[in-house]
């Protein structure tokens, strides 16, 4: 007899990528994380709240993340009321689908995009409803009026690399009867953003990481846009101390080092552009990506037979067996060193 409910039972679990314990000895390519360091203003941030005998750490702390929905208000354009601080965007995505989705009704969203969404919706016991791409790349077969409770957009998509256009998302805010949730999560590497559209329709939900453009992966640092309404839903389901101390010192300094962010973005997006541009000269099929990353597929489509002989190089890539994905690899943008070490090693590979 099990004392599990049965969908728990059932699922897989999400995978994350592989953290190989000896990291240092790799060029680690595989997660989207950024090889460059956070603001050194952030490691200064996190010092002076820890302080000299750590005293600050037997209070609890700010449970509403007050500080932090002011510096994040002030850097979009929006009152507090309408910005909800996340331990990583991957908890505001959970509690999402909580808010929106009972047991049994429908989610969607785009295949090939983020899994973890699939992951979210088993636990809550959502049904799921994917859509394919067509091939320039708009949702295929999305209907003239989604029913579905909640639906995620990756933009840029993840691990294809384009955004959608803006005039696109407005469409799809208007096409959906439940809540569209626009996982923007590598905007910041972007030349766009829907956040406009968080003022203008009342179902769109704007989700931002931490993770990827401030290589803040290790704080867990993500945050929501959306009417107050909606955050103050958000507010009543997430754990009331969601953010510890620490982490919210690092996203009030991260946030308010902008020159520092914009530095960063801009050099991978450059070492994105030379890299993709040394790929196709190599007979690769690149997506054009707006990420901190590309989707690129080798001539004889084979993107196991890379992925494994960069693994034995001690470069670590995302190969996913998707049938959909399987014929290219997803490979995270680092430094201009590592991607030319990687380039290399690709040219050795043949
Ligand atoms: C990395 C990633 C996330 C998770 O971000 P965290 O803030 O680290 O939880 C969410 N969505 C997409 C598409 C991602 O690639």
């Amino acid at each position: 007899m099990s004392y599990l409910r049965p969908n728990i039972e059932a699922m897989q679990g999400y995978v994350p990528g592989f953290q190989p314990p000896d990291i240092a000895s790799w060029i680690k390519l595989n997660t989207n994380e950024n090889s460059y360091p956070p603001s050194p203003m952030v490691v200064e941030a996190i010092l002076a709240e820890l302080g000299s005998d750590g005293t600050n750490l037997h209070t609890y702390p700010s449970a509403s993340s007050q500080l932090l929905r002011e510096e994040a208000g002030r850097l979009y354009g929006f009152d507090p009321s309408w910005i909800i601080m996340a331990n990583g965007s991957d908890e505001v995505l959970n509690n999402l689908i909580r808010a929106c989705a009972a047991e049994g009704e429908e989610i969607g969203y785009v295949h090939p995009s983020y899994s973890y969404y699939a992951t979210l919706a088993e636990i809550q016991g959502a049904r799921v409803r994917t859509f394919g791409l067509t091939d320039d790349f708009r949702i295929a077969c999305f209907p003239e009026r989604y029913e579905g409770k909640l639906f995620f957009l990756t933009t840029p998509n993840a691990p294809l690399g384009p955004a959608f256009p803006v005039e696109y998302i407005e469409e799809l805010a208007r096409r959906c009867a439940g809540m569209l949730v626009l996982d923007e999560t590598y905007a910041d590497f972007a030349g766009s953003t829907a956040l406009e559209l968080v003022r203008k329709y009342d179902n769109v939900v704007v989700t931002r990481s931490l993770s990827k453009s401030y290589a803040l992966a290790g704080m867990r640092l993500g945050l929501a846009i959306a009417r107050p309404e909606t955050i103050a839903a958000l507010d009543k389901i997430r754990d009331h101390y969601n953010l510890d101390r620490l982490a919210q010192a690092a996203c009030v300094a991260a946030l308010k080092d902008q020159a520092y962010l914009n530095q960063c973005c801009l050099k991978i997006r450059e070492t994105r552009e030379w890299f993709s541009a040394e790929l196709r000269a190599l007979g690769y099929n690149v997506i054009p990506s707006q990420g901190n990353y590309v989707f690129a597929a080798p001539a004889d489509k084979n993107g196991k037979r890379v992925y494994e002989g960069l693994f034995k190089r001690k470069i670590l890539v995302r190969y996913f067996s998707d049938p959909l994905l399987c014929h290219g690899l997803r490979i995270s943008i680092g430094t201009q060193s590592e991607m030319e070490k990687t380039l290399a090693a690709i040219k050795d590979i043949g």
